[in-house]
């Protein structure tokens, strides 16, 4: 169990660097543990509405273009949020 951790801790560190080019070892472990660095991966590069944390979602009609990224946004509430501080939600994207 402790090991698995470990391994866990080890590949999640990689991943935040991006810094990941031993994707052998990511195919050698178990589901469970893939599971766990796909979703760390998309909390870091994947879409997120900056203003409320959310993940984006395919019916997701609003969005601004921010510093040449295109930021999406659940609904024009939190688009207006953005534009009205975007320095203050921009640090979450990246
Ligand atoms: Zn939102």
């Amino acid at each position: 169990m402790k090991r698995f951790a470990l391994i866990l801790f080890a590949s999640v560190a990689m991943a935040a660097c991006g810094n990941a080019p031993e994707n052998n070892a990511a195919t050698e472990t178990p589901a469970a543990t893939e599971q766990v660095i796909s979703e760390e991966a998309k909390k870091l590069a994947g879409p997120i509405d900056p203003v409320c944390d959310m993940e984006k979602e395919s019916t997701w009609t609003e969005y601004t273009v921010h510093n040449n990224d295109t930021v999406w946004f659940c609904s024009e509430t939190c688009k207006t949020a953005f534009n009205g501080n975007p320095d203050k939600y921009a640090s979450k994207l990246h």
